[in-house]
């Protein structure tokens, strides 16, 4: 079969694989649809993250396909469904998944390998990990549940409520899911901020209510005086460099949320003030991935277009091109989401 795999740094092969073969409780995908997504981006350009990724892989995370073999005494899926999973699957028994914080799992397995003619899914994913596509749903879009789910984990935990106004910083595929989801939780208010026009447009008319570019404005004080001087409710980080973390800080009024939500390099240190925390009463969290929970209501609200995420995927590719199809999201300012379809 025909795959990408990145080998390193900027260094993504489309190759001739072996079709990987179906153990006891594995399942057999084609995919059908892939997306590509800020973090393949953030690997690709940056570099890898030990923990998730190991190379040289499969690349690629988000997709959806259709069931072409289904491992022996297994009841669900049958073939030709036409099915989402991964890209996580926690064990369930850990200290963490018996808290509760499946996201948190000290044994999760990771899946990659969306950016293939097929992909094996694991036994432990098709458990706790799977969903059948609603036949409205297009593969593309099926495959955006992905970050949709880490999405909806972040402004679960962050608490978003009706009338809040909320800020988010980053008006790429995460900010914009952000305020898709924080506008059908009731936030009456919604502020995009980001340093390119086409981003902030591209926000405006997805709905967002207010728009700043950082590099001609000055943020916090345009926050302010949107917000009778006092700071946003809510303010979400989805960027993921210390700079914003820190300017997040700045935007939040008192007593408020600022989520962190944007992936800092491993040991980032950022400077926060005590004063805003103390006196403040200002909250500040972080968010990592998200549970299988949220994936199955991802995959829902995708289904139904509560959030409707087609606006997103900006442009279709062939997997051949897929080498292209990051060159455009490195120097693309309209793209957001690139489906490859396999
Ligand atoms: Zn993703
Ligand atoms: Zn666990």
């Amino acid at each position: 079969m025909r795959a990408a795999l990145l080998y390193g740094l900027k260094d993504l092969r489309v190759e001739d694989v072996d079709v990987p073969i179906v153990d006891a409780g594995e399942v057999l995908v084609r995919v059908r649809g892939a997306t590509t997504c800020g973090t393949d981006l953030k690997i690709f350009q940056r570099g890898y993250v030990e923990k998730i990724i190991k190379l040289p892989t499969i690349f690629g995370h988000e997709w959806a396909g259709e069931v072409i073999e289904v491992a022996e005494r297994l009841e669900w899926p049958r073939k030709g469904m036409r099915v989402r999973a991964g890209n996580s699957a926690p064990c369930l028994h850990c200290a963490m998944c018996q808290k509760g914080k499946y996201n948190l799992c000290e044994n999760m397995i990771w899946l990659w390998g969306g950016y293939a003619e097929y992909v094996k899914v694991p036994a432990r994913m098709v458990l706790v990990n799977m969903q059948e596509i609603p036949e409205q749903v297009s593969y593309l879009e099926a495959a955006v549940t992905e970050p949709l789910a880490c999405v909806l984990h972040g402004v679960e935990e962050a608490g978003v409520k009706l009338g809040d106004t909320v800020a988010i910083i980053g008006a790429g595929p995460i900010g914009l899911l952000h305020m898709l989801t924080v506008r059908r939780m009731g936030a009456e208010r919604t502020i995009m901020i980001d340093l390119v026009d086409e981003r902030l447009d591209m926000a405006a008319k997805l709905g967002a209510d207010e728009t700043i570019n950082g590099g001609k404005q000055q943020v916090a004080e345009t926050v302010r005086s949107l917000t009778a001087g006092y700071g946003a409710d809510v303010v979400i980080e989805a960027i993921g460099l210390p700079a914003t973390w820190e300017q997040a800080l700045k935007l939040a009024r008192k007593g408020g949320v600022v989520l962190e939500f944007g992936g800092c390099p491993l040991g980032t240190e950022v400077k926060v003030n005590a004063e805003q925390i103390h006196y403040g009463e200002l909250t500040v969290m972080g968010t990592f991935h998200t549970t299988p929970l949220q994936f199955r209501k991802a995959l829902s609200l995708i289904a139904s277009r509560t959030i409707d995420v087609r606006p997103l995927i900006t442009r279709e590719m062939e997997l051949q091109d897929i080498g292209r199809a990051f060159e455009i999201l490195s120097t693309s300012k309209n793209e957001i989401k690139i489906g490859i379809v396999p």
